[in-house]
């Protein structure tokens, strides 16, 4: 019997008795638990394989929640917040006492978001705990955004993937951390930079990957392993698709294009992200393009490198550690 279902009060029956229940948010499937739940929380990481360094997302209902978790709010986390909450933007925040150094990978500082997806918000706002919720794949493998693609990393590991559609966003929240009151972006996402810095003026973004990144074993900003997101089929990112793929004989090929497709003999399979050169839609489809792509039996992934603006950013960030091994 399939765990997918889209029925709120079972999850919420779940959750309260200490389980984990994957949940749709609109950037990617969340594996969820109750933050004071031990038991929960060591389920998420012993289900993920996720090494306890690497810390989780709070998950709270409203803006209004946050000063129960939080010590101190910058005044441009506040800007931050009421520009984009409920949406894609995690706050890193100096942390209260109540929460669970299991969360936070013993940091003082805790990230939290509220999450812009109808269903889960309406479970936050009926459970009376906040909700742990790491994105709902194994460790390093790629983020799932369909409750399908959920049920198929975990099978019958889990008891409910509480159904809400194809993730809208797609790719996972962009991450923001503050150094003496100064916002950092820690991790590329779902955000525009540019419309961060509409709100808060120019911004640094650390932790970036390069080419030349090797796999770390601890990074400095937990969970920015180089090697993530990564489908099973060996992945390479590239300015020029024809080029590169004229640089192989024989193989069977996958590409991920942008908006335009190629031809050659050797492709096997081939997904334009958005026709209209859309960067909104190609971050929508990425993960389910990847998931698909790595279904054919292929000997390579050819991607193409994006526009390096807007969520074009954040999806060459995505694609450069998919192609990590
Ligand atoms: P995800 O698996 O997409 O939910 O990713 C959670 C990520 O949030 C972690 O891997 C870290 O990169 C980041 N994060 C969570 N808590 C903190 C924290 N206290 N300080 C810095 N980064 C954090
Ligand atoms: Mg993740």
């Amino acid at each position: 019997m399939s765990i997918i279902s889209k029925d709120i009060s079972k999850a919420i029956q779940l959750l309260t008795e200490d389980h984990v229940v994957a949940i749709p948010t609109e950037t990617v499937y969340g594996l969820a638990g109750n933050i004071y739940s031990e038991k929960a929380i060591k389920a998420i990481f012993e289900t993920k394989k996720r090494p306890f360094f690497n810390p989780l997302i709070v998950h709270i209902p409203s803006i209004e929640t946050l000063s129960n978790l939080v010590a101190y709010v910058p005044k441009k986390a506040t800007l931050l917040a009421e520009a984009f909450w409920p949406g894609p933007i995690t706050l890193v925040l100096k942390k209260k006492a109540i929460i669970p150094d299991l969360i936070t990978g013993g940091k003082d500082t805790v990230a939290v978001r509220v999450p812009n997806h109808p269903t889960t918000l309406e479970l936050l706002r009926q459970l009376d705990f906040p909700l742990a919720a790491p994105s709902a794949n194994p460790f390093s493998s790629i983020s799932p955004t369909t409750a399908q693609h959920v049920e198929s990393y975990f099978k019958d590991a889990i008891k409910m993937v509480l159904d809400g559609g194809a993730c809208t966003s797609g790719i996972e929240s962009t991450i923001i951390g503050f150094e003496n009151d100064e916002p950092i972006i820690y991790r590329l996402g779902s955000t525009a930079i540019e419309d961060i810095e509409a709100v808060v003026g120019p911004i640094e973004i650390k932790n970036t990957v390069t080419e030349d990144s090797k796999q770390d074993t601890i990074p400095n900003a937990p969970g920015m392993l180089a090697r993530h997101y990564a489908p099973k089929t060996k992945t390479i990112l590239t300015d020029h698709l024809q080029d590169t793929l004229n640089t192989y004989t024989n193989k069977r090929i996958g590409i991920l294009a942008f908006n335009a497709e190629i031809e050659n003999a050797q492709i096997k399979a081939q997904i334009v992200l958005s026709q209209n050169g859309s960067l909104t839609e190609a971050a929508s489809k990425l993960y389910d393009a990847l998931h698909q792509l790595d279904t054919f039996q292929l000997d390579l992934i050819i991607a193409e490198k994006f526009p390096d603006y807007g969520l074009g950013k954040s999806i060459n960030d995505r694609l450069l550690r998919a192609t990590k091994s």
